[in-house]
């Protein structure tokens, strides 16, 4: 049996207290908390039960794993590629859509690369918004492969869209000369390959949706605007018929906005409005970013249910604006944490994002309030939980709950002297605390390394996809530089375009 023992440990209770969380032992059975409290250890000892392993917590918090409820596993090998870039034209330089096929090694090599980030910091679940392009069943199967090795719990959802980019970014088609149409593209492209997307997706569930309790599924329409009618409509009744959670993109950057004003009339300018059209508004659906939001858009979701996945750094990365963090939160609505493209965030890391998370909305609001440092830890667990359908089952260390949480050592600057775990977890850490990391039962990272993989044989195996993938990028990259200029002018029209809200702040430079 798989039984484990987790001692002495400060154990975070979202509901008990948050400053100062109480010495308690962990007994996990199975994958599973089966207990929490004081006298655990010592009475198994009494009894003469000898769990199969036993962690010794003393001096350690311990904390549920985060959700990130947001990310790609596409781009991982483009951390720190560039500086900022406005997200229409970073969308060029980094994603599949510019780039030819990759290696079977390289999809798999990446996954494990952005896993074992995830881990290291604390990140116990992703949700995997991913672009396989050109589509390759074998390439699913190596992400796959790699979620089993390393041990990470992974919401995967195969990202599509059946709409050119170039029909949804305004001004591309008359500012960028027609001899670099080429060029252009969107974070995602329909395939070249005569396949029926719907299809695809729905047998690669059915494929997969036993393979391990570690891996579940969910849907992944690229952007409302970037998909038709019928391809939403039928993922709408799968996702209802399977009670699948569903992924999307909403108003990450104001073109998206301002695409909704003049392509989406009949639905008043609104993209949330299209979505309750096709049936997609509901406690199933994730949007991400949901950065252009107007306040009658955020009652809609508050009142449908719908969830919403804020990315604070990415969207500074790429220029995007500031989601109204605070305003989400007062509706009621279900929001949570990701932390987006490797390449567009730079890092996986929750404590980052939870910063932002609380620390963002004094941008524009002068009055101190939410989101605190215990509702940013809620963000960061039991809302991403709640989108991904796993409510009840992740983001709290409680009996029924999945073992998945991980140890941080409070002798850590960051915790000398402890005023208040939540905010120093939330304000002060950055992940240098986190230990052992446990996922289904399973020690995963121990002392700080992996203990599934072999992270000094994944590092040379990075450096030998790198070789064929940095050509790649140059070529990628050249060729979006001859078009910069009319990029940017695209760009900046944009910006002069009002949309009815505005997600930047001030009227001088900061
Ligand atoms: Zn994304």
């Amino acid at each position: 049996m798989n039984h484990i023992l987790i001692k002495d440990g400060r154990v975070y209770d979202h509901d008990g207290d948050t400053d100062q969380p109480a010495l308690a032992d962990i007994l996990v059975r199975d994958g599973r908390i089966a207990e929490v409290g004081p006298g655990i250890a010592a009475r198994l000892a009494a009894a003469g039960e000898q769990p199969a392993e036993t962690l010794d917590a003393a001096g350690m918090l311990v904390l549920p794993g985060f959700v990130n409820a947001h990310y790609h596993s596409h781009d991982v090998l483009m951390k720190g590629a560039w500086e900022t870039l406005p997200l229409e034209i970073w969308l060029m330089k980094a994603l599949p859509p510019s780039y030819p096929k990759r290696s079977r090694e390289e999809i798999k090599v990446r996954a494990l690369l952005g896993a074992w980030e995830c881990l290291r910091g604390g990140i116990t679940t992703i949700q995997d918004m991913v672009t396989l392009a050109p589509w390759d069943p074998d390439h699913l199967d190596a992400l796959l492969e790699a979620y089993d090795e390393i041990g990470i719990r992974a919401v995967v959802a195969l990202q599509f869209a059946d709409i050119p980019g170039i029909a949804s970014i305004p001004f591309w088609e008359e500012v960028v000369p027609k001899k670099y149409h080429g060029v252009l593209s969107g974070g995602i492209e329909p395939p070249k390959e005569n396949v029926d997307l719907f299809t695809v997706v729905e047998q690669q569930y059915r494929r997969h949706k036993a393979r391990h309790p570690r891996i579940t599924w969910g849907l992944g329409p690229s952007g409302p605007e970037r998909c038709s009618r019928g391809f939403l409509e039928r993922l709408a009744a799968l996702s209802k018929a399977e009670d699948l959670p569903l992924y999307t993109h909403l108003y990450e950057g104001k073109y998206m906005a301002l695409h909704a004003r003049q392509a989406y009339g009949a639905q008043g300018g609104s993209l949330v409005n299209w979505l309750g059209e096709v049936g997609l508004l509901n406690p199933l659906m994730n949007l991400a970013h949901s950065v252009w939001l107007l306040p009658q858009e955020i009652e809609r979701l508050a009142e449908t249910g719908t969830n919403v996945v804020v990315n604070p750094v990415g969207n500074l990365k790429t220029r995007s604006g500031v989601p109204p963090m605070r305003q989400l939160l007062e509706s009621g609505v279900n929001t949570a944490l990701g932390c987006d493209n490797c390449s567009c965030s730079d890092v996986q890391n929750m404590f980052q994002a939870m910063k932002l998370f609380s620390a963002l909305t004094a941008v524009s609001d002068p009055e101190p309030g939410p989101p605190t440092a215990p509702e940013a830890l809620r963000a960061a667990t039991l809302a991403g939980a709640k989108g991904a359908r796993l409510e009840g089952k992740l983001g709290a260390l409680k009996p029924g709950y999945a073992a998945d949480f991980s140890l941080l050592d409070l002798a850590d600057p960051s915790f000398v002297p402890l005023n208040s775990v939540a905010r120093q977890v939330v304000y002060c850490e950055s992940g240098r605390a986190v230990r052992t990391v446990v996922v289904d039962g399973q020690v995963v990272l121990r002392d700080g390394r992996l203990t599934q993989v072999d992270q000094d044989d994944l590092r040379g195996a990075v450096e030998r996809v790198m070789v064929g993938l940095r050509k790649d990028m140059a070529q990628v990259g050249g060729k979006v530089d001859e078009i910069y200029g009319y990029l940017m002018e695209a760009y900046r029209r944009v910006w002069a375009s009002d949309v009815g809200i505005n997600r930047y702040v001030g009227n001088g430079r900061l």
